[in-house]
């Protein structure tokens, strides 16, 4: 059964962190979610740079990251909503979908991570 006890397929996260602001409202929006605490994330949002690299060219940008504790918000998947995370990412840099149709996406998308969870 997959992570949102619909059918058999696998779920997951396509992130094109290209677009990331930085803005934390996935990890808050998650917390909030599931009332975790203080040190405890489902998502967390890395920061590389800035840092000048080969050529001098500069780089810099945010990784959202996923735990352990991510479960793919298979309770608001259940009742047909989004997971919390990609419903409150303003820049909409998150997609939430089988693992097949994001690996199709991820072809075509450059600077993006596929997250396949390991909870489910
Ligand atoms: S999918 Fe749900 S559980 Fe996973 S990181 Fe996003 S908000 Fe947290
Ligand atoms: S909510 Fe979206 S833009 Fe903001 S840190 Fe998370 S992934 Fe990046």
């Amino acid at each position: 059964m997959s992570a949102n006890g619909l059918d058999n397929q696998k779920y997951g996260l396509l992130i094109n962190y290209d677009f990331c602001t930085g803005c934390h409202s996935c990890e808050m929006a998650c917390k909030k979610e599931f009332g975790l605490a203080q040190d405890q994330f489902g998502i967390k949002v890395a920061q590389y740079g800035p840092v000048q690299n080969s050529g001098k060219k500069w780089e810099f940008f945010y990784m959202p990251m996923l735990t352990d504790l991510c479960t793919l918000c298979a309770p608001r998947v259940a009742e047909g909503k989004l997971p919390t995370c990609v419903h409150h990412c303003q820049a909409k840099v998150m997609q939430y979908g089988t693992i097949d149709d994001l690996a199709e996406q991820l072809k075509v998308t450059p600077k993006s991570v596929l997250f396949a969870p390991k909870c489910c």
